[in-house]
């Protein structure tokens, strides 16, 4: 068993100082495969400390220096990409295939991208013509609590480290508790990329200690959440008494509507995406809206799709889904499962239970709900495993309707080969991103929600200002520039 139980702390590997052990439990077998070590109030302490005492030297460091910075941590990354496959396949199930391709490589594009988008941000700019003394200075917020979930693992972290190492932060990451393994293997990269002293720590801790310590601590600047609404309310709550920026990446529930005219790959792809992670993504298209005239066929395709799904060990190299991450995600999705069935939806593929001759591991069963009506929990609840709802429309303006009756608003998806309807869509629907006919968003392209989705926005440009304050300077002296 691996005994990962340090803190990266000032530059330095440290123990903990007031720890507490916690297993990490691989999710394929069920068992212990490392040991962490759950922080307390004196390690948050520190860790701040050491990130508060490298903030001057770092927010007036050369923005150059900060570049460069960054560009050793790609190519260290690059150089650690199998041990961070590794890490995040066992911590957290990703089938190995999925995490040394999109789980790593999410990290990888959006290095890769920051660095691009900080070519582009002007940190001082003159106001206009009018005021040619007046200058606006962007310079980072200061001190940065970073929370991150278990899910996506490095895609988060790069979102949050990148953009506050460029923007002049200095930062305490607090990895998820449930999957550290790739979080020490990510500071082990900071560390030999040569990262200044105390502008990057990384304490191990779960929400009610250093989550809620980070978040009300006196010391911190700003916090840039991903998980749960509900530890995104808690965290607003907690952060209000000494009026940090709060940033809040939280679940969804994306609708994809189908209209007859999509083409012929649209239902393939929007099984195919809710499965992806073993339904485990905040975007994950959900809910499946359907126009009528294709609603039997779409629902009769999605169950040999589902059905053709296979489901394996996240050691296994292949294009399975593995398990979900926990025994407490496991009951509750089975949980939802029995609840779609008591409230009518139509189950037409999965159910209850692991898959056929599976005993162990938080195995669960591609499922496909039809006839989900949108006020079903079902259809309402993020469920964060591999389950479908299926529901029809008869109009746009209906489909629009259900897509936008939704606390969340983080990314909904259309498929239609009318160009026309397309633009309609993407502009009625209240959601931070619209994915249409399969194409994926660009690079530097901004992620994050309305509504109960979040706050602010990850990736490029916009990923960097979100960790800027903006300076209104006048009296300038340009002849001293
Ligand atoms: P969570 O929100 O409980 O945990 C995410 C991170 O926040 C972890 O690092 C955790 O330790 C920390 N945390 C939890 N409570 C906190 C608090 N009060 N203060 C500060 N930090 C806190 O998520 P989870 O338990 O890992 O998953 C539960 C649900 O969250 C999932 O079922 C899913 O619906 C949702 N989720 C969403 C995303 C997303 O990307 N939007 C990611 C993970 C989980």
């Amino acid at each position: 068993m691996l005994d990962k139980r340090q803190f990266y702390i000032d530059g330095a590997w440290c123990d903990p100082v007031a720890g507490q052990d916690l297993d990490v439990i691989d999710p394929s077998t069920e068992e212990a495969c490392a040991v962490i070590s759950l922080g307390g109030a004196a390690d948050t302490d520190m860790a701040v400390a050491a990130a508060r005492a490298a903030l001057p030297g770092w927010l007036h460091s050369d923005p150059a220096e900060r570049l460069a910075l960054v560009k050793r941590i790609g190519e260290v990354y690059a150089e650690r990409a199998e041990d961070m496959a590794q890490a995040i396949s066992l911590e957290m199930g990703a089938p190995i295939d999925l995490a040394r391709g999109s789980q790593v490589g999410a990290g990888t594009s959006h290095i890769r991208n920051f660095i691009k988008a900080f070519e582009q941000i002007r940190l001082v700019e003159p106001l206009g013509d009018h005021a040619p003394n007046d200058r606006i200075i962007r310079e980072g917020v200061g001190v940065c609590a970073l929370i991150t979930p278990w899910n996506w693992p490095m895609n988060q972290v790069t979102l949050k480290v990148i953009p506050a190492l460029l923007a002049g932060c200095t930062m305490v990451l607090k990895p998820s508790e449930i999957a550290p393994l790739s979080g020490m293997v990510w500071a082990e990269i900071l560390d030999a990329a040569g990262t200044p002293k105390g502008v990057f720590n990384m304490v191990n801790g779960d929400g009610p200690g250093v989550g809620t310590q980070l978040s009300g601590h006196p010391d911190v600047d700003m916090v840039s959440f991903t998980g749960s609404t509900r530890a995104g309310i808690a965290i607003s709550r907690n952060a209000a008494e000494t009026l940090k920026r709060v940033h809040l990446e939280l679940g969804g529930k994306g609708a994809n509507l189908i209209f007859a005219d999509a083409d012929d790959r649209a239902v393939q792809r929007g099984v195919a995406h809710c499965f992806q992670n073993t339904g485990q993504s905040c975007n994950a298209p959900t809910r499946m809206l359907v126009e009528r005239s294709i609603y039997d066929q779409t629902v009769e395709q999605a169950r040999e799709l589902a059905e053709g799904t296979r489901v394996g060990p996240a050691s296994e190299s292949g294009k399975h889904i593995g398990p979900l991450v926990s025994q407490t995600q496991f009951d509750k999705v089975q949980d939802l499962i029995q609840k779609g069935m008591d409230e009518g939806a139509r189950l037409v593929a999965g159910g209850l239970g692991r898959p056929e001759g599976v005993n162990r591991g938080y195995f669960v069963r591609p499922t496909v709900f039809a006839d989900v009506s949108n006020d079903m929990t079902i259809a309402r609840e993020e469920i964060f495993g591999p389950v479908l709802s299926i529901m029809p429309f008869d109009s746009e303006e209906e489909a629009i309707a259900i897509a936008n009756d939704t606390v969340y608003g983080l990314t909904n998806y259309v498929q239609s080969g009318d160009g026309a309807r397309r633009n309609r869509m993407a502009r009625q629907l209240r959601a931070g991103m619209v994915e249409m006919n399969g194409k994926s968003r660009g690079a530097g392209s901004p992620f994050g929600g309305m509504k109960q989705s979040g706050n602010g926005r990850e990736g490029g440009v916009w990923g960097i200002e979100d960790f800027l304050e903006v300076k209104a300077v006048s009296g300038w002296a340009p002849e001293a520039e």
